[in-house]
């Protein structure tokens, strides 16, 4: 078996400060290869403890790939450990401490001296170039082993792996993942529908992951039995799913929207602005997403185009009320589309209505609809997500 250990390097992986998500990306971009990840660790910036760890690490494993320490400051000692493990000398590279030299000079400043430890290499390293940062990483391959050693922060590493990666010439596993997200289903209520389809073991193994637009069902393993299986899955999840690996909500109905040429525009009450920001957060988003209106006190609603009886008959938390919010924003912004929002973000009730209620409008040429939901979640935070993203998934599956 080709054995792969990954390390986080830095104290804050342990006070719990910074979480340590670097190995677990790292481990997931290794999944499509035969390589079983023996061990994860983090280690603390102390040069003993992370030299032996790396020592063993290269001992036992072929692949070792480092994250976090390469910065300038004393308390960076990743190249240190690794030259300490491997009995090699640091050396200054005068290419490397030129191109440092340029970076600073060019953004006006001096190198400050700290930084020339990151020009150090030692011999049987070669340099990964780090187009985003001033630490770029080592690259040491030695016999049939590797050790890859790179920068702390995700957009400084993430491109730097995605160059090595392919280069490493790892042994590729046949492996095929498919992804049903659905909007509107529980776990429990999934593991119900796929019965004896949801299985743990074998060449194909089914899971669910609850996000904030909804749950995923993933089935992975051997391409053949993959295929096969989620066939007969998709069909129990009806119209539950919305989309594919990759998908996202917001992108997807605005990609909807567009092949529609259609535009949208929302009026939120309980989501205050999460809809609009999950939309204007996809590039484009101005294409079809007018924009929208967060009228959040009952006197501002009352500004709304919108007949007083409505609110005095069945309350701002209702059906009606969300009906007749689309419709206005519809109106107001001369959209194809619209959606609105009202309900209950907590922590206390309101108009006799639980936490977590949420109404949503859907205003299009054709007429005006509503979706009640009855959100799981606790916090305000977390409801108004999955509220903004209820939203969308109701908007999702009337455009598709
Ligand atoms: P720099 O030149 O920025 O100092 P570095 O290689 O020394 O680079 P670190 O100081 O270890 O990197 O980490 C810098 C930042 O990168 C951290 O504050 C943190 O935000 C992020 N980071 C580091 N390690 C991890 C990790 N394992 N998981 C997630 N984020 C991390
Ligand atoms: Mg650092």
């Amino acid at each position: 078996m080709f054995l792969a250990e990954i390390i986080g390097v830095g104290d804050e992986l342990l006070y719990g400060e910074t979480v340590d998500t670097n190995t677990a990306e790292i481990a997931v971009s290794l999944q499509p290869y035969a390589v079983g990840v023996r061990r994860t660790l983090r280690v603390a910036d102390n040069l003993e403890t992370l030299a032996q760890e790396v020592r063993q690490a290269w001992e036992k494993a072929r692949l070792v790939v480092l994250s976090g320490g390469l910065g300038p400051t004393p308390d960076d000692i990743t190249r240190e450990a690794i030259a300490a493990a491997l009995g090699e000398e640091m050396q200054p590279d005068p290419q490397v401490l030129e191109w440092l030299e340029k970076l600073f000079e060019a953004r006006g400043w001096k190198m400050p001296e700290a930084n020339r430890k990151q020009a150090l290499k030692i011999p049987s390293a070669t340099w990964i170039a780090n187009p985003r940062g001033t630490a770029p990483g080592w690259w040491i391959r030695r016999e049939d082993k590797d050790l890859i050693c790179l920068p702390g922060p995700p957009a400084e590493w993430r491109p730097m792996w995605a160059e090595v990666l392919p280069r490493l010439g790892l042994p590729q596993k046949s492996y095929k993942q498919v992804a049903f997200k659905t909007f509107g289903l529980g776990e429990s209520r999934i593991v119900e529908l796929l019965g004896e389809l949801f299985r743990r073991n074998g060449a194909v193994e089914v899971g669910t992951y609850a996000k904030m637009d909804g749950v995923a069902v993933v089935v992975r393993g051997e391409p053949g039995p993959v295929e096969a299986l989620a066939a007969q899955i998709r069909p129990l999840l009806g119209e539950a799913v919305w989309g594919q690996e990759g998908d996202t909500l917001p992108a997807l109905a605005l990609r909807l929207l567009e092949g529609r040429k259609a535009s949208l525009a929302t009026l939120e009450s309980m989501t205050g602005g999460v809809l609009g920001a999950l939309l204007t957060g996809v590039p484009g988003a101005s294409q079809s997403y007018l924009g929208g209106l967060v009228p959040y006190s009952p006197a501002a609603k009352s500004q709304l185009p919108i007949p007083p009886e409505v609110a005095a008959q069945h309350g701002m938390i209702s059906s009606a009320f969300a009906e007749a919010m689309a419709v206005a924003a519809r109106g107001m912004l001369g959209a194809t589309y619209a959606l609105s929002t009202t309900g209950v973000a907590g922590p206390e009730e309101l108009e006799g209505q639980p936490v977590g209620t949420l109404f949503v409008g859907l205003a299009s040429p054709e007429g005006v609809k509503c979706r009640h939901f009855r959100l799981p979640g606790a916090g305000r935070e977390m409801l108004r997500q999955r509220a903004a993203h209820a939203a969308l998934a109701f908007l999702v599956g009337e455009l598709r």
